[in-house]
């Protein structure tokens, strides 16, 4: 997981027409760009194999057709579009690195060259899902379609579906509640961003507090990070104390450690004393879409 071997590529040169200035874009000037990618290389320096290893004159070329290509007005977004691209395409990459360099950019005085760099990385997190009203099949199927279709996000694995009794004061119907895991290069603010969206896409009304909902999408974790942002608590405040996250979440990630509790998942399961009210509802048998629905 935490990956420190490393390939990189130094001082790749390459002739493009980004800038905010007109003659940057007419005439052009030349761009120099570092790459590195963090890596486990284990595996291709056992087996000695191409395919367990990246092949360098891919990221090569990747790099020169958006260098080579439509002009940006910055090198950050240069250098964004490499990173989302490198990430994307190479599923062994950690992380990257990416520095994009004008040697000679219109700006008077004396220097070596102006640069920027970014740092890149792929993230785990865990989303609880819960929905009470209307089709909750559909409506879980349909928020999982929308997250796997999301731009730099993708489902990787699901739990199985338990239906549970609600939560809290409000007398209202069963839920159906799963969790999962997904891979995003998103950062946390803009992944909460996108599931805020899927729940208004799927007609999510905020009415009554914990009341009933078509869809509810909760950011559990995101890494080991901890985060306290005014709309943002990662790992999720409640996550200890409910029964229908913690029931799925063990399924799929029993050993994972909660942040700031310092507890694996199973511990909070066992630790938990009131486990009553989650049923199996349906079982993720690795059938049909994200093992969970037929056709
Ligand atoms: P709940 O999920 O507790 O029933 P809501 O879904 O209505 O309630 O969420 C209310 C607010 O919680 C959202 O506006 C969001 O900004 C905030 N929030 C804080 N932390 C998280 C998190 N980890 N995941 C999702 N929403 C969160
Ligand atoms: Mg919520």
């Amino acid at each position: 997981m935490n990956a420190i071997d490393k390939i990189t590529l130094n001082r790749m040169r390459f002739y493009g027409y980004h800038g905010a200035l007109p003659e940057e874009k007419k005439i052009g000037q030349r761009f120099l760009v570092d790459v590195t990618l963090s890596v486990d290389l284990y595996q291709a320096g056992i087996s000695d194999r191409l395919d367990q290893t990246i092949n360098y004159a891919q990221v090569y070329s990747i790099v020169r057709e958006i260098v080579e290509g439509p002009s940006c007005k910055l090198i950050e977004r240069v250098a964004e579009r490499i990173a989302e691209t490198l990430l994307n395409t190479f599923s062994m990459a950690q992380s990257c690195l990416i520095r994009v360099i004008k040697p000679d950019p219109p700006i008077a005085g004396h220097y070596d060259s102006v640069a920027v760099e970014v740092i890149r990385k792929r993230s785990i997190a865990y989303v609880g899902l819960g929905s009470n009203m209307g089709d909750r099949p559909y409506l879980l199927r349909q928020a999982l379609r929308k997250l796997d279709r999301t731009e730099n996000v993708r489902v990787v694995r699901c739990s199985s579906i338990y239906e549970t009794d609600p939560y809290g004061p409000v007398k209202q119907n069963d839920f159906l509640n799963m969790a999962i895991q997904i891979e995003t290069l998103l950062p946390p603010d803009q992944l909460l961003d996108r599931l805020q969206r899927i729940e208004l896409a799927l007609k999510r009304k905020r009415e009554i507090h914990w009341g009933p909902r078509t869809i509810d999408l909760d950011m559990l974790l995101f890494n080991q990070d901890n985060i306290d942002m005014e709309k943002l608590s990662v790992p999720h405040p409640e996550i200890a104390r409910r029964a229908f996250v913690l029931r799925p979440l063990e399924e799929i990630a029993p050993h994972l450690v909660v942040p700031r509790l310092n507890r694996s998942v199973t511990e909070l399961w066992q630790n938990l004393k009131e486990k009553e009210g989650v049923r199996l509802w349906k079982r993720n048998n690795g059938e049909g879409e994200f093992g969970l629905f037929e056709n």
